[in-house]
Parts: C-alpha cells; sequence; structure tokens
C-alpha cells in the first residue's frame, strides 16, 4: 500500500488516481491551490446564479431541502443556508431506528430543530431496515450500504414530493479525499454513482422476506424524475470559504452539539465529532481498515495535513496508532443488534480482510503487517 507523498492518503481507497509523483488528487488541487489561489468571487457569483434560480424555480414556500443529520456539517450546512444566504430551507433527515440511534445522535437532531428550523423526519420501519443491514452485511461486509442509500435518497424524494428544487449536501469528497464519482465542482447530481450507493438501487440486497415496495426510501430517484422536476444537488461546502470537518465542529459545538467522550483508541476517531448519531459506523470503518488498510483516522490526518494543523510524520504516527482502532464492546453491540454471533461476525469480517497488509498476531487477532505501508 503507498501512500501519497505529501499526506497519508492511501492507494487503496476506491476510485483514486495518483500522479507520477506520487500525490493523491487532494493534495494536487491544493497544489494548485496555492499556485492559483481559488477564485472565490468565481464560486460566490456561481451559488448566487443557483439560489436565484431556486427563487425562481420552487413551488413552495422553502427554496431548499437541507440533507440533515443532526451532526456537525449539517448543523453548519442549516444555519449557513438560512443565516448567510438568506434562504427558507427545509430540512430533511432520515432517522436510524430508536435501537440504534444513540442518545446523542437524539439530543444534536433536536438541538439543531430548536435553533429554529422546520424540518421532515422520516424513519423507515425499523424491521426492513434491520433485514436490509444484515444483507448488507453479509453480502459486502459493509452494512451501510442499504443505509446510506437512504439517507442520500430520501433528501431527493423529498424534493420531489414538495417540489422543492435545490437541495444541498455537505462536501465533494473528491476534494477532502480524494474519491471521485463526478465533476470537481459543486455539482452533486452524480452522488448516485459513488462507491457506497452504487448507482442507487437497493435490489441486490432484497431478501425474500423484503418487497420492492418496501424499498421506496431506499431506491434513488430515477434520473429521469430528477430532471422532470428540474432538481439540483449541490455540495455546499465547496461555496463556504472556511468549510472543513474540524471548522464545522467547532461552529456547531459552540451552538449545542455534543460530541464524544470516548478515547481515539476505542473509537478510532482522534476527536470524537464525526458520526455522532450512532456507534455501529465504528464497526464499520474498522471493517474498513481491514479491507484497504485504512480508515477514519487517515480521513481526519488528511484533512489535517491540508489545513496546516499537522505535518505529515505526526499524522503518519497518529495514523499508525488509531486508525481502525474499535472496542470490543461496540463489535458486540452490533452482534445484539443484527442478532447475529461474533463469530459469525468474524467469518464474515475474515473473508474480506486483505492477506497482502494484514497478518494475525499470537492472539489470532489481525494486524497490519510491518512491511505493509511504503510511507
Ligand atoms: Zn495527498
Amino acid at each position: 500500500m503507498k501512500l501519497c507523498k505529501r499526506c497519508v492518503n492511501p492507494d487503496t481507497r476506491p476510485n483514486i488516481f495518483f500522479n507520477e509523483e506520487g500525490l493523491c488528487p487532494v493534495c494536487q488541487f491544493e497544489l494548485q491551490k496555492e499556485k492559483a489561489g481559488i477564485d472565490w468571487e468565481a464560486r460566490d457569483r456561481e451559488l448566487k446564479e443557483i439560489i436565484e434560480w431556486a427563487r425562481e424555480n420552487t413551488k413552495s414556500s422553502y427554496d431548499c431541502i437541507v440533507a440533515v443529520s443532526g451532526g456537525k456539517d449539517s448543523t453548519r450546512l442549516a444555519c449557513y443556508a438560512r443565516d448567510d444566504l438568506g434562504l427558507n430551507p427545509l430540512l430533511v433527515s432520515c432517522l436510524y431506528p430508536p435501537e440504534q440511534m444513540t442518545e446523542r445522535g437524539a439530543h444534536n437532531l433536536s438541538n439543531l430543530i430548536e435553533l429554529g428550523f422546520d424540518t421532515i423526519a422520516i424513519s423507515p420501519d425499523p424491521i426492513t431496515w434491520k433485514t436490509m443491514m444484515r444483507q448488507s452485511f453479509f453480502l459486502h461486509a459493509n452494512w451501510c450500504r442499504s443505509t446510506e442509500m437512504a439517507l442520500y435518497a430520501i433528501p431527493i424524494h423529498a424534493a420531489i414530493a414538495y417540489k422543492i428544487p435545490l437541495v444541498f449536501l455537505g462536501e465533494n469528497p473528491a476534494w477532502t479525499i480524494g474519491e471521485r464519482h463526478g465533476r470537481l465542482d459543486g455539482d452533486a447530481s452524480k452522488m448516485r454513482y459513488c462507491h457506497t450507493l452504487q448507482g442507487g438501487d437497493p435490489t441486490p440486497l432484497m431478501t425474500k422476506d423484503i418487497s420492492k415496495k418496501d424499498l421506496h426510501f431506499y431506491t434513488y430517484p430515477p434520473e429521469e424524475d430528477v430532471e422532470h422536476a428540474k432538481i439540483r444537488i449541490i455540495y455546499l461546502g465547496y461555496y463556504i470559504r472556511d468549510w472543513s470537518g474540524y471548522n464545522n465542529a467547532q461552529f456547531s459545538i459552540e451552538r449545542g452539539l455534543e460530541t464524544r467522550n470516548e478515547r481515539p483508541e476505542e473509537i478510532g476517531d482522534l476527536w470524537g465529532f464525526t458520526g455522532l448519531d450512532e456507534d455501529f459506523r465504528i464497526v464499520n470503518q474498522m471493517i474498513k481498515y481491514f479491507k484497504f488498510g485504512f480508515g477514519h483516522v487517515t480521513d481526519q490526518v488528511c484533512e489535517a495535513i491540508n489545513s496546516g494543523m499537522m505535518d505529515r510524520e505526526e499524522g503518519l504516527e497518529l495514523v499508525k496508532k488509531y486508525d481502525g482502532r474499535c472496542d470490543e464492546r461496540f463489535i458486540k453491540r452490533f452482534c445484539d443488534y443484527l442478532e447475529i454471533s461474533e463469530e459469525e461476525f468474524w467469518e464474515v469480517v475474515d473473508r474480506v480482510v486483505n492477506r497482502e497488509l494484514f497478518e494475525r498476531d499470537e492472539k489470532g487477532r489481525w494486524r497490519l503487517k510491518e512491511d505493509a505501508i511504503e510511507a
């Protein structure tokens, strides 16, 4: 596994391409930015045009939809749309089932709503939800496959249903982590083709207990429906000058966001302000780490290096120490929730562990090989 020469982005990330100098796309953008700067005035003009278009084309009292979970990015986006852009946003949220959602997650969504927003929250049927999650886990060792489909499809369904033409999402992942599935600007119309959504069709995850009718909110509305409803999907983060996970967290904490208090070695997360609304993401990041050799700490370190908060050496240390870490209690809770045994859990995980990068230690646990990383 090769790491980017400037940050620590690995070449095992899906949909990533390094240049001849061994730089990841994020660093190539960063260097371009240093050289030429970003034409923020052009971005401002572009956003202004989008907003005017939305105001003219909405058939609703709302100018736009902001897809929210109640976390740091969505709190920032909702406030930005209302307070900086002067829009009248409708917030749309897909709720995790009560069995999965943390108290903290419920608090954070309430906190966001209490900042003064109209909000629609859709709760998909928890039984289908769990069945689809189990299927995603057994087929792909990635339980989020199905749930992310619902998370991303629901705001688009709401936009069509309520005749609101503009949908704001957070950041273009091409810029922050280098996973590219569409254009490099604020346009998010190709979101459905990202690695997790796979075109937005949940039918490969169906079981005999599930019919197509159960999957309305998991199914990304077809391209012709989105076009017919003249919907534009935009990464608002692209237009915000100080947009970053870290800055968004500071902004949201000041406005009541509750963060995690677990240690990085328990959650594979340096700062504890990502994925606050449920805990199984920690398990998924561990599995991702076994599959590709990197987890959430790599993403955090890349962002920190690019924003000048951290140098590469320090970042590399943190990645080695904390990436992919997940306390056993989260695995146990995950198995209890999915109603599977821990043996079944490890059977699935063992199947996808990258043997070129990982070996078993004396206790039989997976660890990164000494020479796995070419830093
Ligand atoms: Zn890089």
